[in-house]
Order: structure tokens, then C-alpha cells, then sequence
């Protein structure tokens, strides 16, 4: 029988949150692996197992399994009762195909009644694998390892051992509303906090109809990314271009750019309002740009009550930008388009603003009805992993 035998880390326990977690982990699995041939998830002995149908789609399984966060590693396995006769069967059958010329068995005995030690049983399948196949044992640099668990009442022989992406399974850690803009920092941003456990429902500012559509697009095709990390998403389309148009007429240029910030991260916290999240985040890293300076971050923070998570703080351009190679959002977002913040705004904003500073600049401004007007303007789309069909 051919089972998927998922590792997480124990660490992430310690907070008494077991239960939670391993329920969050297991329902994530499903969701993940829909479509592909999961007959069955369970709990054992800490592990998650995975029961696989016959005809089961192990490479999407693999696919799908590598990316769901709270896992350690995992391996596709042969699931045998705990006897060595089993065990034996088990390599045999494992084996079969298979050219190597040295190899060591590495098992692991996860309850002490097993009537023979962890290294006994490698000796045991030591001298068993050596006689069926004729190749030599190498502890330090084996060309395969065979892997064994033995748990009460049942065991498990394994050849790979997959890492996954770790973290904590998304859903344990409440809900956050990311600022999505169509740039690199962002999308790797909303990742971080799905890494760390937490919901994310998107939020992204355009100025159509003054510019055109790529933003969207762009957006579109990045929370559709991001959505196989957290299997459902939903997206706030909101339109941006009057709102800065007011601030235009009212505010200074230098200034413009963080009153954007501010408006933005006021509509996010109506936003998260609205969906109980606790806390926004954001793509800024720290002295990136003029407006990313640590006083202006302080002046955009003073804007809301809420927490402004920012996971790239300190982080270099390169290093996101590697990031978001690995995730897959690197190639949307570098696709040319017209940022909303292109649009009305100076050369040079303002490097250090104060926060008495920007209320007097504010003060002209309606800013409760322009945050009603963002809010209540908003279009929303929904984005689900896998697509509504697979079961
Ligand atoms: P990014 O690569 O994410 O666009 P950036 O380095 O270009 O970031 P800014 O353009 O100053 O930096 O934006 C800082 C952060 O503000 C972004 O990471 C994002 O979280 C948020 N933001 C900026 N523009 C928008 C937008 N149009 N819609 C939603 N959020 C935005
Ligand atoms: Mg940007």
C-alpha cells in the first residue's frame, strides 16, 4: 500500500497549539492535493498520512505537497506492518528497478516495544538488501538510503525524503490585508506572512481609467500565484485615480506620495475591518525609496490603529527579488505597466516627513469620505486552488 508519510516540525508546537495546527495542516493537505488521488488523511504518531489511490497522480501529489506550509519533509512510502519479514518485503518491492552500488538503511523506531532496536533493524535490512542486490554498505555516502519507521502498528520504507517549504500552515495565525501592488516586493511580502500562518486577502490600488489595465492584469495573475499557498483568496479592486486627483488639487507635490501611502493604508484597515484581519502588510523595505524612510514609514503607520506588517524591512532588492524567482512571481511582476503611483507625482517627494507636518498638509482634504469613496467603489474577485472541480 502506497501511503505519503508527512513530517512537520515539532517546534511549532510547543505553544500548546498541537491540535490546531495538525487540523489546519491536515485540512490544507486535502485541499492541496485535490484532484490528484488523496483517498484518505490521518494522524499518526506525529505524522500525517497520506492514503493513495492506485491510479494516484504522485507527481502532482509531490507538486502540490512541496508548497503547503507546516511541512517539514515528506516521502512517498510502502506502508507494511512492523515485522521484519514485511520490512523485507517492503525493500524488495521498493528496490525492484533500482541500480545503485552502495546504500545504508537509516530506520527510525518511534515506540520502544518494538522487540528490536533502530540498530538492529539496520543490520537486519543491512544484510538483507546486501544479499538481494549485491551492493556494499557505505554509512557516510550512500548512493540510496533506505529509510524505515516503525510505529505500533504499522511501518513505513521509504528511498527519498522531499524537503517542504516549512512555516506554519496557513489559517493557525489569523488574518492579514496585504497591499498588493503589480512590483516585486509586495507578492514576496504577502508570502511571508501565508509562510508564518496567517490568511491574506489582497487589496490593490488602480487609477483606471487615467491609466490602462496592466496593473490589474498583473494583480490578477500574481494573487492566482499566491492563492496555491493558501488554496482560497479574495481580491479588493479599488478604484484609485479620483482619490489622487483630490490630493492633487490640495496637497503639495513633495508630499503627494506619502498622502497615497496614508489614504492607501486607511482603505486597507476599512478592508480589514470588514474581513476581521488584525493587521495589514506591505512590500516596503527600509531607506528602498524616498518614501520608504523610516520617518515616513512612521507617518504612514500613524494613519491607522492597525499593525503595518512590512516582512521585507531588511531586506535588499537582490535578495526579494530571489525570493519572488522562487515563489514564481518574479516574471509578472516585472512586466512594464503604469503604476498608480506614477501618476500626479513629483520627482522628488518629501524624504522626511513628520507627522504634525502631514496633518497640516493633509487638513484640506475630506479624507473619511475619500476613504468611504475607495471602500465602496472596491470590486471584488475571488480566486480559488485547486480550481472549484477537483475532488
Ligand atoms: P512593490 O515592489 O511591492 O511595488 P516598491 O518597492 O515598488 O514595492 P512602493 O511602490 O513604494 O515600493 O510601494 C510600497 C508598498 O506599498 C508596496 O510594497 C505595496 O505593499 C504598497 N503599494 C504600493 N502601491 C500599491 C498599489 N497600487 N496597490 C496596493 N498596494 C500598493
Ligand atoms: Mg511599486
Amino acid at each position: 500500500m502506497r501511503v505519503v508519510v508527512v513530517h512537520y516540525h515539532e517546534i511549532a508546537l510547543k505553544a500548546g497549539n498541537r491540535g490546531l495546527f495538525i487540523g489546519r495542516l491536515m485540512g490544507n493537505l486535502r485541499r492541496a492535493t485535490g484532484g490528484c488521488g488523496v483517498h484518505g488523511i490521518r494522524k499518526q504518531s506525529g505524522r500525517v498520512i497520506l492514503k493513495l489511490r492506485r491510479d494516484a497522480d504522485w507527481a502532482g501529489v509531490r507538486a502540490r505537497v512541496a508548497e503547503v506550509f507546516g511541512v517539514a519533509n515528506f516521502a512517498l512510502a510502502i506502508r507494511v506492518t512492523p515485522r521484519l519479514p514485511d520490512l523485507e518485503r517492503a525493500a524488495r518491492e521498493g528496490l525492484e528497478g533500482r541500480i545503485f552500488a552502495s546504500f545504508r538503511i537509516t530506520a527510525k523506531r518511534a515506540f520502544k516495544e518494538f522487540p528490536l532496536t533502530s540498530q538492529q533493524v539496520n543490520e537486519h535490512l543491512g544484510t538483507f538488501v546486501r544479499t538481494l542486490t549485491g551492493a556494499k554498505v557505505d554509512l557516510t555516502r550512500p548512493e540510496l538510503t533506505v529509510f524505515v519507521e516503525v510505529l505500533p502498528a504499522e511501518a513505513y520504507v521509504y528511498f527519498e525524503k522531499i524537503p517542504g517549504p516549512g512555516g506554519l500552515p496557513v489559517g493557525v495565525g489569523g488574518r492579514v490585508v496585504a497591499l498588493l501592488s503589480g512590483g516585486i516586493d509586495s507578492p514576496v511580502a504577502a508570502y511571508r506572512v501565508m509562510k508564518r500562518g496567517c490568511a491574506v486577502t489582497f487589496v490593490h490600488f488602480h487609477s483606471h481609467p487615467f491609466l490602462d489595465k496592466t496593473s490589474q492584469e498583473k494583480v490578477d495573475a500574481l494573487v492566482a500565484r499566491l492563492t496555491r499557498f493558501q488554496y482560497a483568496s479574495r481580491l479588493y479592486l479599488v478604484p484609485f485615480g479620483e482619490i489622487q486627483r483630490e490630493v492633487v488639487l490640495g496637497v503639495p507635490p513633495p508630499y503627494r506620495v506619502v498622502i497615497y501611502r496614508r489614504l492607501m493604508a486607511r482603505i486597507a484597515e476599512q478592508v480589514a475591518q470588514k474581513e476581521g484581519a488584525l493587521a495589514l502588510a506591505t512590500g516596503e523595505s527600509l531607506g528602498q525609496v524616498a518614501s520608504q524612510t523610516l520617518e515616513n514609514l512612521v507617518v504612514i503607520d500613524a494613519a491607522v490603529g492597525l499593525p503595518i506588517l512590512r516582512p521585507l524591512i531588511g531586506m535588499d532588492k537582490d535578495e526579494i527579488a530571489s525570493a519572488a524567482r522562487a515563489i514564481g512571481t518574479f516574471e509578472t511582476s516585472i512586466i512594464p505597466d503604469q503604476d498608480c503611483c506614477t501618476l500626479f507625482t513629483p520627482k522628488h517627494p518629501v524624504v522626511r516627513s513628520t507627522v504634525e507636518e502631514i496633518r497640516r498638509v493633509e487638513a484640506p482634504l475630506d479624507v473619511p469620505a475619500l476613504v468611504a469613496e475607495g471602500v465602496s467603489r472596491a470590486a471584488v474577485r475571488e480566486y480559488a486552488f485547486p480550481p472549484a472541480r477537483a475532488g
